[in-house]
C-alpha cells in the first residue's frame, strides 16, 4: 500500500494513511485489492494500536468476506470504514464504551448509515472507542479502555469519538464514522489533526445510532482530507423513513463545487469565539488560517453571536434531559448487563443500572431527571429551550450576511490524560465553540490548521472550525477545502 505522510504532523507515529480518493485510484489501477487493504490495516492494529487504544474490536474475517464481493465501480468500492462503537452493525458488538453493553450485546440490525455505506461499496471494519454513551470530550469516560492521542500519548485524543479520530490519525483506519452531539466529531478531529464533519441535523439518518440526546445527535465522517469527508457524506446523507427527523431534501453533489475556492465569499468571524480563555497558540493558528482565506479572496466580516455565553448551560440541561429519557431503556431486562440475584424487580433495575453505568453517565441521568422533574421543568428545561431558540436565531441572523462562519474548534489543543479528573465542569466549559452548532442544528467541520505547543507538549494539532447554514454542507466543504 503506498502511503501519504501527513507532513509536519508526524512525530512519534508515522501517520501513514492513504486518503479514500488515493486508495480508489490505487484499487482501480489494480495496485492493491480490498482484501490487501484490510489485511494491511489489520496487521497494523496489534503494533500501532497497542499504544493508541483506538480499537475495541475488529472482525477481519467478516470484512474479508465482504471484500471478496466488493464492487470497485461504486463510489466507495472496497474502502474500509471504521465505526464508533455506538453505531449498530448486524451481529457485531456495539458497546457504546459501556460495561452495560460490553458483556453480551450484539446488534440485531444495521444502522442506516451502515446500509448506505455498503450500498456505496464500503466495508464496515472495526469498532472504535468512545466516551461511555458519547458523554464526554476526552474518551476518558470509556469504561473499557484508554485511548491516547497519536501526537502525544500522554494526551487525550479528544472525544467522545476519540477512537474514530485516533485511528485515522495513527494510520490504522482510512476513514471512520463518529457521532456529534455537542462537538464529538469536530473536537477529536481537531485534537488528532484530522478532518471531522458534523452534518446538519436531519441530513443523515440516526436510525441505528444508540441515542444520547436525540435532538442534537448526528453521525458524520472523520477522514484525512476534506474531499474524503465529502465522499463519505455523499454516501450516508439522505432521507430515511426509519428516522422521522431525517429530512426529505435531495442530496446535492458534494464534490461538484469542492474546488471552487472562497473568492467572493463572505466569512463571518464571531467576536465571542475569540475572547478570554482561548489559548494564544490556538488563536494565532486560527487567525493565520483566516488570513490565508482572505488572501484567497474571501471577505472577512466581523460578526456577533450574542447568546454564545449561554450555550454551555443550555446544552448541559437539554442533553442530560434527553439522555435520562433515552437511557431508561437500559434496565437490565432487554439490553446488556443484568445484576445477579436481585431481590425483586425494582432491585433488578436499580442494581443493573448501578453496576452497568459509569459515573459520568450516572451524573447525566441524575441531572437530566432533575431538570425534567415537576416543579423544576420550567426553570431549567423550559428555559434552556428558550435559550436554544435564541442561539438558533443568532445563526439565522448571521447567515443573512455571511456564507460561512470561521472559529476555533476548542479553546486549547489536547490536554493531558487525567488533567480534568474530579472536575467535569472544566471539560464541559471546553465545549463552548462546538455546542452551539448542535443546538442550532447547523453543520460544522474541523480542518487541521497547524500545530502549536501547549502545557508542556509540542506540535499539537489544532483545527479551524467552519460553520454553515442548515443543509449548507456543499458550500461548507468548499470553504473547508480552501482552508485545507
Ligand atoms: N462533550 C459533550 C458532552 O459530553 C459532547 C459530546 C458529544 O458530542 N457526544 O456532552
Amino acid at each position: 500500500m503506498t502511503s501519504r505522510t501527513q507532513g509536519e504532523l508526524s512525530n512519534e507515529y508515522e501517520f501513514q494513511t492513504m486518503s479514500i480518493a488515493a486508495l480508489r485510484k490505487s484499487l482501480a489501477a489494480g495496485e492493491t485489492t480490498p482484501a490487501r487493504v484490510l489485511e494491511d490495516l489489520a496487521a497494523k492494529i496489534p503494533e500501532t494500536d497497542a499504544h493508541i487504544g483506538a480499537y475495541l474490536s475488529h472482525d477481519l474475517e467478516a470484512a474479508l468476506a465482504e471484500a471478496a464481493a466488493a464492487d470497485l465501480s461504486l463510489p466507495l468500492g472496497g474502502i474500509p470504514i471504521g465505526l464508533k462503537d455506538n453505531i449498530n452493525v448486524l451481529g457485531q458488538p456495539c458497546t457504546c464504551g459501556s460495561k452495560f453493553l460490553a458483556e453480551n450485546y450484539k446488534s440485531p440490525y444495521d444502522a442506516t448509515v451502515v446500509r448506505k455505506l455498503r450500498a456505496a461499496g464500503a466495508i464496515p471494519f472495526g469498532r472504535l472507542n468512545q466516551d461511555e454513551f458519547a458523554m464526554g470530550s476526552s474518551t476518558e469516560n470509556s469504561a473499557l479502555q484508554v485511548t491516547r492521542n497519536p501526537h502525544d500519548p500522554e494526551r487525550i485524543p479528544g472525544g467522545s469519538s476519540g477512537g474514530s479520530a485516533a485511528s485515522v490519525a495513527s494510520g490504522t483506519a482510512i476513514a471512520t464514522l463518529g457521532s456529534d452531539t455537542g462537538g464529538s466529531i469536530r473536537q477529536p478531529a481537531s485534537h488528532c489533526g484530522v478532518v471531522g464533519l458534523k452534518p446538519s441535523y436531519g441530513r443523515v439518518s440516526r436510525y441505528g445510532l444508540v441515542a444520547f440526546a436525540s435532538s442534537l445527535d448526528q453521525i458524520g465522517p472523520l477522514t484525512t482530507t476534506v474531499e474524503d469527508a465529502a465522499l463519505v457524506l455523499q454516501a450516508i446523507a439522505g432521507h430515511d423513513p426509519n428516522d422521522t427527523t431525517s429530512l426529505d431534501v435531495p442530496v446535492p453533489d458534494y464534490l461538484a463545487g469542492l474546488h471552487d475556492g472562497v473568492a467572493g465569499l463572505k466569512l463571518g468571524v464571531p467576536s465571542e469565539y475569540f475572547g478570554d480563555g482561548i489559548d494564544p497558540g490556538v488563536r494565532s493558528l486560527v487567525e493565520t488560517a483566516i488570513q490565508k482565506l482572505a488572501a484567497q479572496g474571501a471577505e472577512i466580516v466581523p460578526i456577533s453571536l450574542p447568546h454564545t455565553q449561554y450555550a454551555v448551560a443550555a446544552y448541559y440541561v437539554i442533553a442530560p434531559a434527553e439522555a435520562s429519557s433515552n437511557l431508561s431503556r437500559f434496565d437490565g431486562i432487554r439490553y446488556g448487563h443484568r445484576t445477579s440475584n436481585p431481590s425483586d424487580i425494582l432491585d433488578l433495575y436499580r442494581k443493573s443500572r448501578e453496576e452497568g453505568f459509569g459515573s459520568e453517565v450516572k451524573r447525566r441521568i441524575i441531572l437530566g431527571t432533575y431538570v425534567l422533574s415537576s416543579g423544576y421543568y420550567e426553570a431549567y428545561y423550559g428555559h434552556a429551550q428558550k435559550v436554544r431558540t435564541l442561539i438558533r436565531k443568532d445563526f439565522e441572523t448571521a447567515f443573512q450576511n455571511v456564507d460561512a462562519i470561521v472559529s476555533p474548534v476548542a479553546p486549547t489543543p489536547a490536554r493531558k490524560i487525567g488533567a480534568c479528573e474530579g472536575d467535569p465542569l472544566l471539560d464541559y466549559l471546553s465545549d463552548i465553540f462546538t455546542i452551539s452548532a448542535n443546538l442550532a442544528g447547523i453543520p460544522g467541520i474541523s480542518v487541521p490548521c497547524g500545530t502549536c505547543d501547549f502545557d508542556g507538549g509540542s506540535k499539537l494539532p489544532v483545527g479551524i472550525q467552519i460553520l454553515g447554514p442548515h443543509f449548507g454542507e456543499a458550500k461548507l466543504l468548499q470553504v473547508a477545502k480552501a482552508a485545507e
